[in-house]
């Protein structure tokens, strides 16, 4: 696919940034278990908390492809980054823009693009992650608006944001409604302790009785359910950049490592069952790459296909990274397996690619509902 000349301007800034802001300091980042608190300065002067915001509420105003082309790139430098700027600028941000009352669009939506309000988005559920459909929290209307009660798992990013759009069981059905991170009741639990994406806090939020006023709900009564749909095709092809962006980042650091790394008297580079291996990790990325942006443009376009598309590059990329990630660990040979070298650590991020936005399984479960004509 050609780009514009736009997308390649972003492409590139996306790119420059995070060589020069995000990738060296990643390893230092995953070790500490946190990002910079300056970040959230750097990413907003850049516009990214609202890549995908129109131009009337402070965004970028920027499509689906150009939208993957920056988290992919982001990815590329710090993995942890690109998923925040996917919960928020993503999957977050364009439902408040689609479905908020003007009252609270006007007063939510140019903060969130201009980052000084992030936003977390609160679907699973203990007992509800796959079958989300199953979810407990209940919004019960008050004169002043809606109580909230129930407990949310896996937030990202749920202690840092200053609102998280929560889905909750109303008398009209499953809805979307949007919390002040500091209203009572919002109460953030332990941090989750994880494989990887160590730089962002996972945490568990418990709503004891949290009120929020009554034009808080997002959408028309009962929903919340299509809301949450739409914004988890958004989020799927997110994952499906990300994936992509830590795979090249995986494919660039086994390259180089090929050609530095000398045994038998020469660089393992020139050996044919290595130089084999490098190209099946090339192709993988590029695969995955060029299904992403298919998907992209078909998001853009509006194509009825484009959430089957969103499901196929999503499954696709993140198997392709978690392949990508242990072959350059297995180019890299021992010390590949050692935390001072960065294979590892995108080994262990490309794992959770395959696991949120939807498990990879309930991808091929919609993907084979379609092929089947089932509902
Ligand atoms: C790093 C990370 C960040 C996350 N961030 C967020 C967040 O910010 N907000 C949020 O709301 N959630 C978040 N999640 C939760 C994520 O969306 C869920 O983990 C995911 O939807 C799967 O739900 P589950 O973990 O409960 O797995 P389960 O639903 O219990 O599934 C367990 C296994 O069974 C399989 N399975 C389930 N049903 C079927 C079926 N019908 N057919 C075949 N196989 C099936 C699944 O694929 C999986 O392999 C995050 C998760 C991770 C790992």
């Amino acid at each position: 696919m050609l780009l514009t000349l736009e997308q390649r301007q972003v492409q590139e800034l996306a790119r420059e940034f995070a060589e020069g802001e995000l990738r060296p300091h990643a390893a230092r980042w995953d070790r500490e278990g946190a990002l910079p608190p300056a970040l959230r300065r750097q990413l907003a002067d850049l516009g990214f908390w609202g890549l995908a915001l129109g131009e009337d509420v402070d965004g970028l105003g920027l499509d689906a492809v150009t939208v993957a082309l920056v988290l992919e790139e982001l990815a590329r430098g710090e993995t942890g980054v690109a998923l925040w700027v996917n919960i928020h600028a993503w999957v977050a941000a364009p439902l408040l823009a689609e479905a908020a009352p003007a009252p609270v669009r006007d007063r939510w939506l140019p903060a969130a693009a201009r980052g000084e309000t992030v936003l977390a988005f609160a679907l699973t559920e203990p007992d509800a992650g796959s079958d989300a459909r199953a979810l407990t929290t209940t919004a019960d209307p008050v004169e002043a608006g809606w109580r909230l009660r129930g407990r949310k798992t896996w937030v990202t990013q749920g202690a840092q944001a200053d609102a998280a759009v929560v889905f909750a069981r109303s008398p009209d059905g499953i809805d979307a409604f949007l919390v002040p991170t500091n209203a009572p009741g919002y109460r953030v639990g332990e941090r989750e302790r994880t494989l990887g994406h160590r730089t962002l806090e996972i945490v568990t939020v418990d709503l004891e009785g949290v009120t929020v006023p009554g034009d808080h709900r997002l959408g028309a009564p009962g929903a919340g359910w299509a809301l949450a749909k739409q914004a988890l095709i958004r989020g799927r092809l997110g994952a499906a950049a990300i994936a992509t962006g830590l795979a090249q980042a995986a494919l660039e650091h086994a390259v180089r490592y090929a050609t530095e790394r000398t045994q038998f008297g020469r660089p393992i580079a020139e050996f044919e069952g290595m130089q084999f291996k490098l190209a099946d990790m090339a192709i993988r990325v590029e695969a995955s790459r060029a299904l992403t942006r298919r998907a992209a443009a078909a998001l853009t376009a509006a194509d009825p296909a484009a959430p089957t598309l969103a499901s196929m590059a999503k499954t696709f990329a993140s198997e392709a990274a978690m392949a990508v990630t242990t072959e350059a660990i297995q180019v890299f040979g021992g010390y590949g397996y050692m935390r001072d070298y960065p294979v590892e650590r995108l080994f262990r991020d490309a794992k959770a690619t395959e696991i949120y936005e939807g498990a990879n399984d309930i991808q091929r479960v919609l993907i084979a509902r379609v092929l089947t004509h089932q509902p």
